[in-house]
C-alpha cells in the first residue's frame, strides 16, 4: 500500500550519506565518542506550558539507596515511577530531574495525544492484525489519562474529540483513501474526511480532505506532568528535582553520581532521559537528537476564533515531510510546531545563529492556513529536542548484563501518550511480566545504527537540506 511522505525518508537518507561518509573512515567512527562528548547540559523550558510547572520539590541532598532509579522526569519516567510503585507498594522507588519535571519534551510538545506509533501512523506494517493491536492499546490508554486526571483532581485539560491529519497532496489523499478502508475492515474507527468535512471542522479552506482519528486528543502537556507526577507521589515514589545525574557506574547495583557530589545506589535503573540519553553515554547510535520549534499566541477572541470557524477545536497536522501542528488551548491561544528542524554538533543545545527564522516559518504557515491572522503575532515561542530514531520506531525494554536497566526510547515526536504506556511496559518488566508485552514490536526491539560525529552531523545536514529542497 502507498504510504504518505513522512520524515522517515528524511532520516534514512540522513543515514545514507552519514552511513556513505562512514565507509571511508571506519577509524573516526570508532574512536569519535572519546573525542567530542556530548555536553551535560539542560536549557530552562521556556513554553507556554512551563508556565503551569507543578511546585518543584527539593533535590537530593544525602547519599541514598534504593531498590529502583528513574532518571529523567518526564512522561516516561514519571509514569514508570508510578507504575512501579502501583506494583511493588513497598520497594523504595525514586526519581531524580535534572531540572523541573517536564524540562524535557514533555513540557515543550505540540499537545497533540496520538493513537499508535510514529512508524505505524496511517500506515500499515507487514503485519495488520499488531497494527491493529496498537491502535486499540493506544487508544486505550488515552481513556486511561483522563481516569488518572480524574484519580489525581488535576485537570490536565484532556479534549478526546479526535484528532485529524490534514492530507497535503493527491497521493496523500489516494493513501489515506486506501488506509481508511483497510483500517475500518479491522475494526478501527478511523475516517476520511472530504473538503466539506474539513472546512466545518477546522476552518481552513487549504486542504482538500483529511484523515481523522476520533480516539485521539489535546492536552496540556505540562498538565499531564502534572497528573503522572502526583500519581507517582501518592503512590509514594519520590521525586527529586534540580538533580542531575552526572555518571553511571553500571552493575549489579547500580552507582548513580549527581552533579552535586551525591550517589544513589540501586539494583535497577530506568532510563527515561529520551533525547538526553546520548550524554549519559546510552543510545548514541539509536537516535538522533533533533530541535523542533512551536510558538503560541496570546488568546483569540471570541470574534477572531468565528471568523477563522476553527468550530471543532480538534487538533491538527499534516502530512509533508517538514510537518507542521497545531492545537487551540482552553484560553483560545493557537500553538502551531513543526516546520524546519535542526540538528546541531554533537546533539548541541543552544543555536548560535538566529532561531527566529523558525519562528517566521511558523507564522507563515499560520496565516497560509488561516489568512485572517496575519496581523496576530506570537506571544511566546520555544524549542524542544525529539529522540528521532532511523525509521521512526520506538524500543522499550531492558538491557545490560545483570538485565536491570530498563528505557522506552525512540518516540520520534509521537510520544505524549506512547510513553506512559511505555512507563507500564517498563514497570512489568521489572516485576518480570514480559509475557503479555511479547509480539510487540516495540518490546526489545533493536534501533537502526547511526553513526558517530562528524558522520552524524554530516548525514543530519545532508537530509535537511534535501528535506528544505522537495518542500519548496
Ligand atoms: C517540540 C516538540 C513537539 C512534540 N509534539 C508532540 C505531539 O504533538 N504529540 C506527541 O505525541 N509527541 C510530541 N512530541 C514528543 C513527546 O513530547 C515526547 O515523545 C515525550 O514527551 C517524551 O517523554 P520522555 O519522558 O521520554 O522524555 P522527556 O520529556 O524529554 O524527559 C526526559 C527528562 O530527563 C531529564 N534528564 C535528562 N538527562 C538527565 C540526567 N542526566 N539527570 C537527570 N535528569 C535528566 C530531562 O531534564 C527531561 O526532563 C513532541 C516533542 C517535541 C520536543
Amino acid at each position: 500500500m502507498a504510504e504518505p511522505a513522512n520524515r522517515r525518508s528524511f532520516l534514512k537518507k540522513a543515514a545514507v550519506a552519514g552511513g556513505g561518509a562512514l565507509v571511508g573512515a571506519a577509524g573516526l567512527n570508532q574512536i569519535a565518542p572519546r573525542i567530542w562528548r556530548e555536553p551535560l547540559a539542560f536549557e530552562t523550558n521556556r513554553s507556554y506550558w512551563a508556565r503551569s510547572q507543578p511546585p518543584m520539590n527539593a533535590p537530593l541532598t544525602s547519599d541514598i539507596s534504593a531498590d529502583v532509579a528513574v532518571v529523567g522526569g518526564g512522561f516516561t519516567g514519571l509514569s514508570a515511577a508510578y507504575y512501579i510503585r502501583s506494583i511493588f507498594p513497598n520497594k523504595r522507588v525514586v526519581a531524580l530531574e535534572a531540572a523541573g519535571c517536564g524540562n524535557g519534551a514533555s513540557g515543550r510538545n505540540g499537545a497533540m495525544v496520538l493513537t499508535m506509533t510514529a512508524d505505524r501512523y496511517m500506515s500499515f506494517s507487514s503485519d495488520p492484525a499488531i497494527d491493529k493491536r496498537i491502535y486499540d492499546l493506544t487508544a486505550e490508554n488515552v481513556r486511561t489519562l483522563s481516569k488518572l486526571s480524574a484519580a489525581t483532581g488535576i485537570d490536565c485539560e484532556l479534549r478526546t474529540n479526535g484528532a485529524l491529519q490534514v492530507l497535503a497532496s493527491s497521493e496523500d489523499i489516494k493513501a489515506a483513501k486506501a488506509y481508511v478502508e483497510h483500517a475500518r475492515s479491522l475494526g478501527m474507527p478511523v475516517e476520511f474526511w472530504d473538503k466539506r468535512q474539513l472546512v466545518d471542522a477546522i476552518g481552513t479552506e487549504v486542504y482538500e480532505a483529511g484523515f481523522f482519528d476520533p480516539s485521539a486528543g489535546h492536552v496540556h502537556p505540562m498538565k499531564l506532568v502534572h497528573v503522572f507526577k502526583a500519581a507517582a507521589e501518592n503512590a509514594g515514589a519520590e521525586i527529586y528535582e534540580n538533580t542531575a545525574i552526572a555518571s553511571i557506574e553500571r552493575g549489579r547495583e547500580h552507582l548513580l553520581h549527581t552533579t552535586s557530589g551525591r550517589t544513589i545506589r540501586a539494583g535497577a535503573l530506568v532510563l527515561a532521559t529520551n533525547a538526553f540519553s546520548p550524554r549519559l553515554g546510552f543510545f548514541r547510535n539509536s537516535i538522533l537528537p533533533v530541535h523542533e520549534y512551536v510558538a503560541a499566541t496570546s488568546p483569540l477572541s471570541e470574534q477572531q476564533l468565528a471568523e477563522i470557524g476553527w468550530r471543532r477545536r480538534i487538533p491538527f497536522n499534516d502530512t509533508r515531510t517538514e510537518v507542521f501542528y497545531l492545537g487551540l488551548t482552553e484560553d483560545n491561544r493557537i500553538h502551531i510546531g513543526g516546520g524546519g528542524p535542526s540538528y546541531l554538533f554533537n546533539g548541541g543545545l543552544s543555536e548560535a545563529g538566529e532561531t527566529s527564522a523558525h519562528f517566521a516559518q511558523l507564522h507563515r504557515e499560520l496565516t497560509r492556513i488561516y489568512p485572517k491572522l496575519s496581523d496576530v503575532a506570537f506571544e511566546v515561542g520555544w524549542d524542544g529536542l525529539v529522540d528521532w530514531s532511523l525509521d521512526e520506531s520506538p524500543a522499550v525494554g531492558c538491557m545490560g548484563k545483570y538485565q536491570n536497566i530498563f528505557y522506552g526510547i525512540g518516540y520520534s515526536g509521537h510520544g505524549v501518550n506512547l510513553t506512559s504506556i511505555f512507563g507500564r511496559i517498563i514497570a512489568e518488566l521489572v516485576a518480570g511480566r514480559e509475557e503479555s508485552w511479547k509480539g510487540f514490536p516495540f518490546l526489545n526491539a533493536s534501533l537502526d545504527y547511526i553513526p558517530n560525529e562528524p558522520f552524524r552531523w554530516l548525514g543530519a545536514q545532508a537530509g535537511l537540506a534535501w528535506y528544505r529542497l522537495t518542500e519548496s
